[in-house]
């Protein structure tokens, strides 16, 4: 796991007005504030057909994922979506409605997964994946997928598909509890200088 030490002159404290320790230099009072991260990623089809590509690298290596990644600064999420599909599978990505809104505490993490559709029917694996395939729906591998935010969204599209519009999914009542952030996560956060996330859903 990689974790980082702030310099010296970093103290945690809670600055006033908050109700919570951040650090805070104590030569210029700068306050670092440490927030979830965004996940973009894309439902991304062609002709009824999912694509899932097979994870290269940890964690999770092996496994199925749809194409989603941290969203990057100067980049809008739909971009960002796009973006992380060409970096995954080579493959051109036209992005739609948003999907679902997942957040995932014990990760720190907000996913936003958008509906797509493939300009033509290319892929190949790009540098973080050993395969690239289009599922049919009754093929797609659900014990070998990646992560428990791939069931969701997979499972969403497919109650939305013939639907234009409709509220964007949320985390399904059955999964809130596990991917909440357990008690001991939440002390470690206050009693340590360095932000420690549960590796299981980064993604
Ligand atoms: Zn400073």
């Amino acid at each position: 796991m990689v974790s980082y030490l702030p310099p010296d002159h970093f103290e945690k404290k809670v600055p006033d007005g908050d109700d919570r320790e951040r650090l805070i230099c104590n030569q210029c009072g700068w306050i670092h504030y440490d927030n979830p991260k965004i996940i973009v990623g894309v439902v991304a089809t062609w002709q009824n057909k999912l694509l899932l590509c097979k994870r290269a690298i940890e964690p999770r290596s092996g496994y199925w994922t749809i194409p989603a990644g941290f969203m990057e600064l100067l980049e809008t999420a739909e971009q960002g979506a796009a973006r992380e599909a060409w970096e995954e599978a080579r493959v051109l990505v036209e992005v739609e409605t948003l999907l679902g809104v997942y957040s995932i505490p014990r990760a720190g993490q907000v996913h936003l997964i958008y509906r797509g559709h493939l300009t033509a029917p290319e892929f190949s694996p790009g540098p973080e994946s050993l395969d690239v395939q289009l599922f049919d729906w009754d093929d797609i591998p659900w014990d070998e997928l990646a992560f428990l935010s791939n069931r969701w969204a997979l499972r969403h599209y497919y109650e939305s598909k013939d639907l234009a519009t409709f509220p964007a999914f949320t985390v399904p009542a059955e999964d809130v509890a596990t991917v909440a952030s357990p008690p001991c996560l939440k002390s470690a956060q206050k009693s340590q200088t360095c932000s420690q996330r549960s590796p299981d859903e980064t993604e």
